[in-house]
């Protein structure tokens, strides 16, 4: 029996405090309350919860609500009671985390009626004690959030998810209502087949994000590339994913050196740091979070501008997710993901230790992320159509494909070539094989069916596999060919498709984008700026020739005033202030910038001007001094006097490691005083006399010249103590 609307609105602001409801939150309730199973599919921030908490509040009974994740479970219930003045029963939760006496309490307001909302993890949901209680009290319904977990095909399966039916028929029937907001076609015949509720009613929001970007770029030189776009978005939040915790660390310190306000954020971290990273990014003191995907769930910051993946997602769904952080409030969203085939074969080899079923599916999800990075139409089609959805403009003029679109072909004879093939196979066979096959691939799979000696097998192989395979992609999207949900990624060819290839017209087509092969973020991390010259090499020998000026009114040596690769970075960037200098010249400090530069940047400020010089827009990256990430560690037990034997066995590091840390933080123009250890451990006059040597014959600062000069008489030790001694006195 349908409820009066306008009781249903008096509800709905008694109860929740709203007044009206959002997109299809009526009907959907009606429906349940009629006792209509429902199937909700609408994306995160739709207001989902509504939708069963308050029929919940109106219907005869408990709603069993089944959700997966504690501590949201926690949040809801509290928020319902707030909601709801008075009654204090009115909801509960019921998982492993309570008390025998919390239980208590849950198990006497369900028998009194009290409670109307349950929520449920599925583990307890299949505990004996708790079906028996729930078979002595009235249900009015069960509620199955994020109900894509039921599905082998989701990005975030959970197998006790696949017990729900056979418990919800021991408890006793009920209407159900599935909520989820991702899930392709194929998750979705999951879920209703195995909830049982193929009958359902199935509510569908539009899953389109109007004011998200797409793009996805080339990893190429990611750090800086990443540098360069958060600078031109000063102040704006952001998160940045990576796969790896590792990877999180990293270029979280990278950013912070480069003098972006950023942390880490990964379930590495103990519960604390979380916490703070987490509370940081959500008042605004810190602009950036770099995190993996263990970061965002339950996070409602709605002004995110942008979402970067530094690594390609595993799968559609999960990138859609993530990208659907951005932008909650309806303004700009950017979403940046940086893709390279590597990173591909990378995830492939995670995989294989997985079970083989596991690995076949994860790879379905991973070649379904490659079609979506490579292809040239537009972003947005292709990802509401990873969900079932058709978007009909020809350009969303908010995609890097739309805003630079490529060059279309008739493609109409292709079309026709893919759907006779498959029309002339007795089966259906994956993409890729049918790609292989047209382009005349002949390979295990193509041998073992002989579809080497078909008639069709290389008609179209003037194009290569990856042409053919954007060529399938589009023909789905087209609706020409669709995908068999029981038999996932095999392909047939649909009504459409046959009527296209009876009387074809012309189809504009694109081919795919072509990416790099993108760079072995293993061995050259950032690259070192500034190395093999490149600059302008008549402002070189000037600023060479000043250089010599400095260091004789300072009686130092010239090196100690600037290094080689410090000219060569001023001489390629042309920096105009000190603050620019210490910003972008590698082993340039503020310290060393205020001491010597001014006569420099005055120079190129002459320069710059004499010669009508175009400033290129660039920036050198500075590079993180301690690989290890233990940068902060050291600098601080030094400035604590800790001896560098106590530090480097805090940090298992031989003392040859700690020292090369050491020098790694010094020469990016950090200072620090190591006097306390030196003046303990080194004989006075060993000091004196290796640091005279530096401040009058070296030629330069380099480790192995002084080594060489003075190695006979000294402990490599004692050299490279000075040595730091004296950078940080002088030099820097
Ligand atoms: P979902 O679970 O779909 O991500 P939520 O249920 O968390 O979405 O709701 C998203 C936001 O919308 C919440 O802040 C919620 O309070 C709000 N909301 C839900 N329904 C309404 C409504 N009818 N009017 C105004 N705000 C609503
Ligand atoms: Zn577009």
């Amino acid at each position: 029996m349908a409820i009066d609307p306008n009781i249903l609105h008096a509800k709905l602001k008694t109860f929740f405090g709203y007044d009206a409801f959002k997109g299809d939150q009526e009907p959907i309730i009606q429906h349940l309350v009629e006792g209509g199973n429902a199937f909700v599919l609408m994306p995160t921030g739709g207001g989902k919860s509504l939708c069963y908490q308050l029929p919940a509040l109106v219907m005869d009974g408990t709603a069993i609500v089944i959700s997966p994740l504690i501590a949201l479970m926690k949040n809801q219930v509290d928020a319902i009671r707030g909601f709801e003045a008075g009654e204090d029963g009115i909801a509960h939760f019921l998982n492993s985390s309570l008390s025998r006496a919390q239980v208590a309490e849950v198990r006497e307001d369900l028998l009194n009626g009290v409670t109307k909302l349950l929520y449920v993890a599925p583990e307890s949901l299949t505990k004996e004690e708790n079906i028996n209680l729930l078979k002595e009290i009235k249900i009015s319904f069960y509620a199955v959030d994020e109900a894509h977990c039921i599905s082998e095909w989701g990005h975030d399966f959970r197998p006790e998810y696949r017990k729900i039916r056979s418990i919800i028929e021991e408890i006793q029937p009920a209407p159900v209502i599935a909520l989820t907001a991702t899930a392709t076609p194929k998750v979705q015949s999951d879920i209703l087949k195995n909830l049982r509720i193929q009958d359902a009613r199935v509510f569908r929001s539009s899953f389109n994000r109007p004011n998200l970007y797409y793009e996805v770029r080339d990893k190429v030189e990611p750090e800086k590339d990443i540098i360069r776009f958060i600078r031109q978005n000063p102040g704006k939040s952001g998160i940045i994913y990576c796969l790896s915790r590792k990877k999180v660390e990293e270029l979280a310190q990278l950013l912070s050196i480069n003098g972006i306000r950023a942390l880490p954020y990964h379930a590495g971290l103990d519960a604390k740091t979380r916490a703070d990273n987490q509370d940081q990014f959500l008042s605004e003191e810190v602009d950036v979070i770099v995190a993996t995907i263990a970061f965002g769930m339950g996070i409602d910051k709605p002004d995110v501008r942008f979402v970067i993946h530094y690594d390609i997602p595993k799968s559609i769904e999960g990138y859609y997710q993530e990208t659907g952080r951005a932008g909650r409030d309806g303004q700009e969203g950017l979403c940046i993901t940086y893709y390279s085939y590597k990173d591909i074969q990378k995830l492939e080899k995670f995989m294989q230790g997985k079970p083989v079923a596991e690995q076949e599916i994860g790879k379905q999800l991973l070649n379904e992320t490659v079609a979506y990075a490579e292809s040239s139409q537009c972003r947005r089609k292709l990802l509401l159509n990873y969900f079932g959805e058709d978007y009909l403009p020809d350009n969303c003029g908010a995609c890097d494909n739309c805003l630079h679109p490529k060059t279309r072909f008739d493609g109409r004879e292709d079309m026709c070539l893919v759907i006779e093939l498959i029309e002339s196979l007795p089966e259906h066979f994956k993409l890729e094989h049918l790609a292989n096959v047209l382009s005349g691939v002949s390979n295990a799979m193509v041998k073992s069916y002989q579809h080497d000696k078909l008639e069709l097998f290389g008609a179209g192989k003037d194009h290569d596999v990856r042409f053919w395979s954007a060529v399938i992609h589009q023909g789905l999207i087209l609706h020409f060919l669709e995908k068999d949900i029981e038999n996932y990624g095999l392909i047939a060819v649909t009504d459409q498709g046959r009527k296209f290839l009876e009387k074809p017209y012309e189809l504009l087509l694109v081919e795919d984008r072509t990416f790099s092969d993108g760079e072995d973020d293993e061995d050259d991390e950032t690259a070192v700026p500034g190395q093999g010259g490149g600059g302008d090499p008549v402002l070189l020998a000037m600023l060479k020739d000043l250089r010599k000026d400095v260091a004789r009114r300072h009686k130092v040596q010239p090196w100690v005033v600037f290094s080689d690769p410090a000219l060569e970075d001023m001489s390629i960037l042309y920096p105009l202030t000190l603050k620019e200098m210490s910003e972008k010249c590698q082993g340039v400090g503020e310290g060393k910038a205020r001491k010597y530069g001014q006569p420099f940047v005055d120079l190129i400020g002459r320069y710059v001007e004499e010669n009508e010089i175009e400033r290129p827009d660039d920036f050198i990256v500075k590079s993180v001094a301690s690989k290890s990430g233990n940068k902060v560690y050291i600098i601080q037990s030094i400035d604590r006097k800790l001896s560098l034997e106590d530090i480097a066995s805090a940090k298992g590091l031989e003392m040859d490691e700690l020292l090369s840390e050491i020098e790694a933080i010094v020469s990016t123009g950090t200072r620090i005083n190591l006097n306390y250890y030196i003046e303990e451990e080194l004989d006075e006059e060993v000091v004196e006399e290796i640091y005279d040597w530096f401040r009058e014959e070296a030629t330069s600062d380099s480790l192995e010249e002084a080594i060489q000069a003075l190695g006979g008489d000294y402990e490599e030790e004692e050299i490279r103590l000075v040595r730091l001694k004296f950078l940080c006195e002088v030099a820097n």
